[in-house]
C-alpha cells in the first residue's frame, strides 16, 4: 500500500463526521534507513558465507556493536525493535566460539593467500538464514482484566502469578533428535516446531484470569520468519542441504590438514528461551545454517534420556529454558563438567520476560549458573535480547548480576507509518453508579475492521479474547453482510489452538488476499507467519510498548507504508494513553522490573546453591546483601547445616524442588474440569480466593468455565464449561499493617514511602456483572479464610494540615478514587499487570494516623513493582492526575476512576477529590 493509499484510508474512515473527533493522535513514524556495518573480522568466514548467501549482506550496525562487545568479554543486551535482527548479534560471536578465531574472515583471508584454500564452496542451502534477520514476536503481556476476578476492600487487583506455565506441556521433537552433523529435513523440522508452538499455545499451566489472549500470548512465539522459510521452501533447503552433505567437505575437514593455523579449544554455548517452542524454532534456523562443527540440541523436560547422554556428552551449543537449567542442569553440573568448563556464552533470549517473581527466580537461576562456572574454571559473558525498554543496562545487570553493557540505537531499516489513537464514544448507557458507558473497543475495532476490509485493505485485529475476536469476526461479517454481502467471506477469526495446518492454510488465505480481514487473539504470535498486511487494529492497550510494536508491526511491507490503529478501551491507563501520546510515541517508558533480593525467591535458590556445591563466605557477595542473614535463619530451621567449611545442604530430598520459580509460593490449585477430569491449568494459591471461588467465571484459553466448587484443602477446583453473558468480581475485606519503612521522602508535609506490609484479606462475596455494559446483576456471599501477604507497598500520605486546607471533602472517596487511577497507570512505568498489584486507600489509617493510599505488590515478598512506583512516583503521580482530568465524563467512570476489580463495588469515589488530592500530594513533588 502506497503512503498515499495509506492515507486514504485513514481519511475513509474518517468519512463520516462523528467519528472524527474520536482520533484522539495521528502520530506519522517516518522511515528510517538501515545502517550497515562490516561482518567483525573474527566472524566464521563459513558463517558469514552462509549468511551472504541466504541474503544478508552485512550486518546492521546494532548488530555488530553488540556481537564486538560480547566478543571482547563484555556482557551486552541488544534491546531492539522487533524485526531488527537481534539473534544475528549474538549468532555471530556464539559460532565464533565453537569454531575458533583460525575460522574467522581474517584468517581465513590469510590462509586463502598462503594455501589457495577455497571455502567459498560451501555456500548454500541456508534459506531459513533469513531467520537472523527475522521479525520476532514478543510475548504480550497478558490482560483480559475485564473478566478477572481478584479484588479486595480496595481492590487489590491482586495477583498472583497469572503466568503460564508454557513448558508444563509443551513437547520437544525438534529437540536433540538430530545429533551433531545430519542435516534434517527442513520440512520435517517445520512441522515439528510448528507442532511446538501449537503445544505451548495451549499449554497455559495457570491460567487464570490471565485469560484467554495473555495465557497463550505469554507462552511463547516462534521466529517467524524463520519457519516461513524453510515452509516456503522446503525443497530448495532440503536439496541444497543433500548436496552439501554429500560433496562439500566441512570447514573443519578443510583445515585438518593445514598445519600452520592454531586450533584453539572449542567453546560451548547456553541459550536460554523463556519456552520450549522457542528454544525449537532457534534449533531449526541454526541447522539450517549448516555449520558443522555447531552439534546444536534442545535440552528440555521432554528429551528422552539418551539424547540427554548425548547432549551431555557432545552437545556444544546447548537451548534450554530456564526451568531445565534451575531442576536439571545444574542441580547434575558434575554431568556437564566438559560443557561448564568451556561455556564462553551464555544467550538470554526474550529477556523482557524475566521480570516480576518469575524474573527473581530467574535472576538467582543465572547466579548460581555463575558459580558452577566459575568452579569449572570458566566465566561466560552474557549476551541478553530483549524487547525495547527503558534502562535495558539496569534490568540486565539485575537479572545476571553483572555490569551488562546495552546496544539499543536500532539501526534497521522500516518503512514509513502512520498511528492513530482511536477513542470510541461515550455512549447512553449507565453503568455502576449511573456512570457513563463508552462504546466497547470490540465494537469500534469491528467497525473499523469493516470499514477497511471494504476499501480492500488487508487488515489484521488484535483483541484480547477469543471472545472478543470472534465477536468482532461475527459483527464485522454482519455489517458487511449489509453493504457488500460478497466481502463478508473475506473476514475470518483466529485464536488459539489451531492446528498447524489449518495455520498454514490461514496464512496462505492471507497471502492470496481470499482473507481481507482478520481478528485475532495475540494466539497468532505462535507460529504464524502473518506480515505485510495494509494496516493492523490494536482493540485495547496491549500491555506494553513493546507488544503495541509488535503487533503494529505486523502491518507494512518493505518499503511501503502501513496504517495502524489503536483503540482504547474503557480503562484508565487507555484512557490516559490516547490523550498522551508522548507516552506511546516518546521515549520508552516501561522498565523491566524484578527484585533478585526477594527473600521468598532467594531462600530456596540458596539452598540449591548449597546442594550443588557447598556454600561459603564468598558466595554472600553473589548473591546479595540479605544471604548472611537468610543463611542463618536456614540454619535454624534446619534447611542447611553449618560447618567450617561452609553451609551444606545434608537433607535427602531436591533442594531444587523448594523454588517454584514459575509459581507464587504455596500448593497451587489445580483447575479441573468435572466431567472429564482434564487439568485445564493451576492458580496459584494467594490467588484463587478471587479467580477460581465457587460460581467464578474461569476463562482459559479464552474458554469459559463457571466454578462448581473450591477445595482448599485438596487444592482443587471443579469447572464445567459455561458461556455466561457476566463476569465475576470477587469482594472482600482488606487490613493492611506496615511492617517496616525501608525508605521515605518528604514531598512538603507530604510523605511517600517504599516499605513492607501485611496484607491481610479476606474474601466474602463476588458479584456479578453483564460483560458489555457492566450493569450489576447481584451479589453472592462466600465463606472463605483470610489470607496474610507479606509484600512491599509504597504508600504516600498528606498531613493534617493538607487535609484541613481541603475544607468538605469526601476524604475516603477522593483516597479511593485516587489509588484506584494509580492502579491503572502503574503498569506504565513498571512492566506489571493489574493483577499484580493491589490497593488499599482509608482516610485515617491507624499506622500512619493520616490519610494513606498504598498499593503494593501481590506477590509474597513483593516483586519490584512497588519499588518501581516509589522510584517514579512523580512521573506515576502525575500521569495518574493527569488521566483523571483528561476523562470527560463528570463524576468518574471506568475510563479514569472506577476500576473492574474494585472490592468494594466502587463506593465511595469522588472524581474531583481525587484531582485535589492529588495535586495536592504533587504541589511539592520533585520534578
Ligand atoms: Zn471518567
Ligand atoms: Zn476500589
Amino acid at each position: 500500500m502506497s503512503p498515499q493509499r495509506s492515507r486514504t484510508a485513514l481519511e475513509r474512515l474518517l468519512a463520516d463526521p462523528t467519528r472524527r473527533d474520536r482520533i484522539t493522535h495521528v502520530e506519522r513514524v517516518p522511515a528510517r534507513q538501515g545502517r550497515r556495518a562490516a561482518w567483525p573480522s573474527w566472524a566464521p568466514q563459513l558463517l558469514v558465507d552462509r549468511l551472504t548467501a541466504a541474503g544478508i549482506e552485512a550486518p546492521w550496525e546494532h548488530q555488530a556493536t553488540a556481537a564486538e562487545h560480547a566478543h571482547a568479554g563484555r556482557s551486552v543486551i541488544i534491546a531492539t525493535g522487533t524485526a531488527s535482527g537481534k539473534s544475528l548479534a549474538y549468532l555471530l560471536p556464539a559460532i565464533a566460539a565453537i569454531y575458533g578465531e583460525e575460522a574467522s574472515v581474517a584468517n581465513i583471508s590469510a590462509a586463502h593467500s598462503a594455501t589457495g584454500e577455497q571455502l567459498s564452496a560451501q555456500t548454500g542451502s541456508g534459506t531459513s538464514a533469513k531467520s537472523t534477520h527475522g521479525e520476532r514476536i514478543v510475548p504480550p503481556a497478558t490482560s483480559g482484566e475485564e473478566l478477572s476476578a481478584p479484588n479486595s476492600r480496595s481492590d487489590s487487583e491482586s495477583s498472583g502469578a497469572a503466568t503460564p506455565d508454557p513448558l508444563a506441556q509443551a513437547s520437544t521433537a525438534a529437540g536433540a533428535t538430530a545429533p551433531a552433523n545430519a542435516p534434517a529435513d527442513p520440512e520435517t523440522k517445520a512441522a515439528d516446531a510448528a507442532a511446538h508452538t501449537e503445544a505451548a499455545g495451549t499449554a497455559t499451566g495457570q491460567g487464570t484470569n490471565a485469560s484467554s489472549g495473555s495465557a497463550a500470548g505469554a507462552a511463547a512465539k516462534a521466529e517467524d520468519k524463520g519457519a516461513d522459510a524453510s515452509s516456503r521452501s522446503p525443497a530448495g533447503a532440503g536439496g541444497k542441504a543433500a548436496g552439501l552433505g554429500a560433496n562439500a567437505p566441512s570447514g573443519a575437514a578443510t583445515r585438518s590438514g593445514n598445519q600452520a593455523i592454531r586450533r584453539p579449544p572449542e567453546g560451548t554455548v547456553l541459550y536460554l528461551s523463556p519456552t520450549k517452542a522457542l528454544a525449537a524454532d532457534q534449533l531449526r534456523a541454526l541447522r539450517a545454517l549448516r555449520l558443522t562443527r555447531v552439534r546444536a540440541a534442545t535440552y528440555d523436560g521432554d528429551t528422552p534420556p539418551d539424547e540427554r547422554t548425548w547432549v551431555r556428552q557432545h552437545a556444544n551449543y546447548v537451548l534450554t529454558n530456564p526451568d531445565m537449567l534451575h531442576r536439571s542442569m545444574l542441580p547434575s553440573h558434575s554431568r556437564w563438567t566438559a560443557f561448564f568448563r568451556r561455556l564462553q556464552y551464555v544467550i538470554i533470549d526474550e529477556a523482557h520476560g524475566y521480570r516480576g517473581v518469575f524474573g527473581s527466580h530467574v535472576a538467582q537461576v543465572l547466579r548460581r549458573l555463575r558459580r558452577i562456572c566459575a568452579r569449572y574454571g570458566s566465566s561466560p559473558v552474557f549476551i541478553l535480547a530483549s524487547a525495547t525498554t527503558s534502562e535495558p543496562a539496569t534490568t540486565a545487570s539485575h537479572l545476571t548480576g553483572l555490569d551488562v553493557v546495552a546496544v539499543a540505537d536500532d539501526a534497521s531499516p522500516r518503512g514509513p507509518a502512520t498511528f492513530a489513537l482511536w477513542e470510541p464514544p461515550l455512549t447512553d448507557l449507565r453503568g455502576e453508579h449511573g456512570a457513563p458507558v463508552r462504546r466497547t473497543a470490540t465494537a469500534e475495532t469491528a467497525d473499523l475492521l469493516a470499514d477497511l476490509v471494504v476499501e480492500d485493505v488487508q487488515t489484521l485485529a488484535f483483541v484480547r479474547s477469543r471472545r472478543g475476536a470472534e465477536s468482532v469476526a461475527l459483527s464485522a461479517k454482519r455489517a458487511l453482510g449489509e453493504v457488500a454481502p460478497q466481502l463478508s467471506d473475506q473476514v475470518a477469526a483466529y485464536r488459539a489452538g489451531y492446528l498447524p495446518e489449518e495455520r498454514r492454510a490461514l496464512e496462505a488465505a492471507l497471502r492470496a488476499r481470499s482473507v481481507v480481514g482478520l481478528a485475532s487473539t495475540n494466539a497468532l504470535e505462535l507460529g504464524v507467519d502473518v506480515s505485510g498486511l495494509d494496516a493492523v487494529l490494536v482493540c485495547g492497550w496491549p500491555g506494553t510498548r513493546a507488544s503495541l510494536w509488535q503487533q503494529a508491526g505486523r502491518a507494512g511491507r518493505s518499503g511501503q507504508s502501513a496504517l495502524a490503529i489503536l483503540v482504547a478501551r474503557d480503562d484508565p491507563l487507555d484512557t490516559f494513553l490516547v490523550h498522551h501520546p508522548e507516552a506511546i510515541f516518546g521515549t520508552p517508558v516501561e522498565a523491566t522490573v524484578l527484585d533478585p533480593d526477594n527473600p521468598y525467591v532467594l531462600e530456596p535458590h540458596l539452598c540449591a546453591a548449597a546442594s550443588e556445591l557447598p556454600l561459603t563466605e564468598a558466595d554472600t557477595e553473589l548473591f546479595g546483601p540479605s544471604t548472611a542473614d537468610l543463611l542463618s535463619d536456614l540454619v535454624r530451621r534446619g534447611f542447611l547445616r553449618r560447618r567450617p567449611a561452609g553451609w551444606y545442604w545434608t537433607r535427602r530430598d531436591r533442594a531444587a524442588d523448594l523454588a517454584d520459580i514459575r509459581g507464587a509460593g504455596g500448593a497451587p490449585i489445580q483447575v479441573v474440569e468435572a466431567a472429564t477430569g482434564r487439568l485445564l491449568g493451576t492458580v496459584d494459591e494467594a490467588s484463587a480466593h478471587t479467580t477460581v471461588h465457587e460460581g467464578a467465571v474461569y476463562i482459559h484459553q479464552g474458554e469459559s468455565f463457571i466454578v462448581q466448587t473450591l477445595d482448599l484443602d485438596d487444592s482443587v477446583a471443579l469447572v464445567e464449561p459455561a458461556e455466561p453473558d457476566y463476569s465475576t468480581t470477587a469482594r472482600d475485606i482488606t487490613d493492611i499493617t506496615i511492617v517496616e519503612r525501608l525508605r521515605t521522602t518528604a514531598w512538603g508535609e507530604a510523605t511517600l514511602c517504599f516499605g513492607t506490609v501485611d496484607v491481610t484479606r479476606q474474601v466474602v462475596a463476588y458479584q456479578m456483572r453483564r460483560t458489555q455494559t457492566g450493569e450489576m446483576l447481584g451479589e453472592k456471599p462466600l465463606d472463605l479464610p483470610p489470607r496474610t501477604l507479606r509484600t512491599r507497598a509504597v504508600w504516600w500520605t498528606l498531613s493534617e494540615e493538607q487535609i484541613d486546607s481541603f475544607g468538605d471533602l469526601d476524604l475516603a472517596g477522593a483516597a479511593h478514587a485516587a489509588e484506584h487511577a494509580s492502579i491503572g497507570l502503574l503498569p506504565l512505568f513498571a512492566t506489571c499487570d493489574r493483577w499484580d498489584i493491589g490497593g488499599v486507600s482509608t482516610a485515617v489509617h491507624p499506622d500512619t494516623g493520616l490519610l494513606t493510599v498504598f498499593v503494593y505488590d501481590g506477590h509474597e515478598g513483593g516483586a519490584g513493582f512497588a519499588e518501581r512506583g516509589y522510584s517514579d512516583a512523580t512521573e506515576w503521580l502525575r500521569a495518574t492526575r493527569n488521566a483523571i482530568e483528561s476523562c470527560e465524563c463528570d463524576s468518574g467512570c471506568p475510563s479514569c476512576i472506577q476500576s473492574p476489580k474494585c472490592g468494594n463495588g466502587n463506593d465511595p469515589l469522588d472524581k474531583t477529590g481525587a484531582l485535589i488530592l492529588l495535586a495536592e500530594l504533587l504541589r511539592q513533588a520533585p520534578s
